[in-house]
Order: structure tokens, then C-alpha cells, then sequence
């Protein structure tokens, strides 16, 4: 008989994927966290019933996730990845040469170890890189506790319920603002358009209360809600449509990511940027 994981999307929408082998299963202190074979998308890692990552299409999140807001600010030095266990976020961090200091503040440590054994290709900055830092530390009270130390902060969350409920808040992107450095910028992975509306409506309401520069994008994701995925950075001076990206982008490798791909998310179809107006008034 077949065995499919399935996540239930949306109260009315259902993505199941085949599963040719159980890698891994077990409640952690935070999640119940599953690894699974699938012929279609890889190993697949998925969190409280949530799929997070899988070795195919992985790279689009993580690119964007990162290298949109590290070209935007002109020269990153100290950055904070909050969230993001599966270090596929840290990866892409590190391509950037002049990124001296990453600290990654993961909640769950399981994550972080599970990733290693299971996901090598998307965990490889985690082990042996000494620019990066990790923390098995709740990122709500990490940033609460620094100030003016980051260049850029990077929010890779899970979804708004269980532990990273409180990394959607207005009270939490001010604590993001103070613990940015002067010209600092933040980004934030704020679900789908389609079909998390509201969120997206609180997260860049909150975040365009502490920045006075907010910006939208997106980028196409076939495993997560809708397929269409965003991202929203908050930014106190350097403005993601001005950035120098060309010259800088050089022979960077990557497979989503280029300087075209950068101007072309923040470019927002009408009903996406009509809910930014009215998550801004
Ligand atoms: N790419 C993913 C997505 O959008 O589905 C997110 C990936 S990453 C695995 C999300 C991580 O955020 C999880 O490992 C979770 O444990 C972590 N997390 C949730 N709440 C957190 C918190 N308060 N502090 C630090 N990490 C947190």
C-alpha cells in the first residue's frame, strides 16, 4: 500500500507526498519532528505536521531568504539568523564574503542535529565553518537581550502557532529594530499570500511600525501553501529597490537568486500590494 505525508494546508486544502521510507520520527521538548524519503521532493523534513524543507526545492527559500536582504545592505559584516535549524539559511549567509559573523538562534537543538545527519547538502555551514555561531536559545529573548550588534537579522520561522508565534509581533520586530545595528535591516518569511492573508496583513502592519523602509516580495515554492511564498523586510535605511546588486553578485552560485530575481520579487501583483497599503495604514 502506498504511504503519503500529508499537510493539512489550509481548513480546506490538502498537499500529500509519497513516502518511500520513515527516516526519522520523534516528539522533541517543542515539536513533533518527521524526516521522510519521498520520490518526488527528497528527504523532507516537516514539523508539527508542517513541511519545512526538502532537498529539491529547498534552494529558492533559502536564497531569497538571504541574499535579498545581504545585497541590500552595502557591506554586512554581523548577521543573526533566528529560527532556521535546518541551516539552509546559514549557507547562503556565508557566501557572502565580507559576512563575518553569523549567530544562528535555533529553539529546537533536534532540528539542528537531525538536519546534520539527514540533510548534509542543506546543513553544510553548520559543522566546521568558525564564522558561524549556534545558540539552541529561544530567538524572541536572544534579540530582546542585544542592541545595535547586527547588520542584518534574518527571521526563518516556523509557522505562526507553537514556538514561533511570538516571532510574528509588533512587540518582537521593535526588539529587531534595537538589536540592528544603525543602517540594519531585517527580513522575515511571512507565509502565502493566498492563503495566510492575515499574517502577512500583521506581519508587515507590525514590522512597518519600527522601519520606515517596508518591502514585500515573493518567490515560488511548489511544497509550501499555494506555491507562492513571501517575504517581508524591514529595512532603517538602505531600500531593497535602490541596492547595488550586479557588480556584487560577481559568480556567486546560486539557482533562484540573481540580480534580476531581486528587483523582479519586490515587483507585487496588485492584489498583494493592495494588502501592504492596507496592512501599512
Ligand atoms: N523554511 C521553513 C518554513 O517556512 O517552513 C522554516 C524552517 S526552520 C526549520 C524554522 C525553525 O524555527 C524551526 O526549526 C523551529 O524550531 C524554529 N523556531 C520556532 N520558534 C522559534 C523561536 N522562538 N526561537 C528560535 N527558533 C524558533
Amino acid at each position: 500500500m502506498d504511504l503519503y505525508l500529508t499537510e493539512q494546508q489550509t481548513d480546506n486544502q490538502r498537499l500529500s507526498v509519497r513516502v518511500t521510507k520513515t527516516l526519522h520520527h520523534e516528539k522533541t521538548d517543542f515539536q513533533d519532528l518527521v524526516i521522510v524519503e519521498t520520490p518526488q521532493w527528497g528527504r523532507l523534513l516537516a514539523l508539527d505536521g508542517f513541511f519545512q524543507t526538502n532537498e529539491v526545492d529547498e534552494f529558492v527559500y533559502h536564497e531569497m531568504g538571504a541574499h535579498v536582504p545581504l545585497f541590500t545592505h552595502p557591506d554586512p559584516k554581523r548577521v543573526l539568523v533566528v529560527g532556521g535549524g535546518d541551516g539552509g539559511m546559514v549557507r547562503e549567509v556565508v557566501k557572502h564574503p565580507g559576512v563575518e559573523h553569523v549567530d544562528l538562534v535555533e529553539i529546537d537543538g533536534r532540528v539542528i542535529e537531525t538536519s546534520k545527519q539527514y540533510f548534509p547538502d542543506i546543513a553544510v555551514a553548520l559543522t566546521g565553518n568558525p564564522k558561524v555561531h549556534i545558540h539552541v536559545a529561544d530567538g524572541i529573548k536572544w534579540v530582546a537581550e542585544h542592541e545595535a550588534e547586527y547588520d542584518v537579522i534574518i527571521i526563518d520561522s516556523s509557522e505562526p502557532v507553537g514556538p514561533g508565534e511570538g516571532l510574528f509581533t509588533p512587540e518582537f520586530y521593535a526588539n529587531v529594530f534595537k538589536a540592528l545595528t544603525g543602517d540594519g535591516l531585517m527580513v522575515a518569511q511571512t507565509e502565502s499570500p493566498w492563503s495566510n492573508a492575515a499574517v502577512i496583513k500583521r506581519a508587515f502592519g507590525g514590522i512597518s511600525k519600527s522601519f520606515p523602509i517596508t518591502r514585500l516580495y515573493t518567490c515560488a515554492v511548489p511544497t509550501y501553501p499555494t506555491g507562492l511564498w513571501s517575504f517581508t523586510l524591514g529595512s532603517k535605511k538602505h531600500d531593497p529597490v535602490d541596492a547595488d546588486v550586479a557588480e556584487r553578485f560577481g559568480d556567486m552560485k546560486t539557482r533562484y537568486y540573481t540580480p534580476g530575481m531581486h528587483f523582479g520579487a519586490l515587483q507585487l501583483p496588485r492584489f498583494i500590494q493592495q494588502m501592504t497599503e492596507e496592512a501599512a495604514r
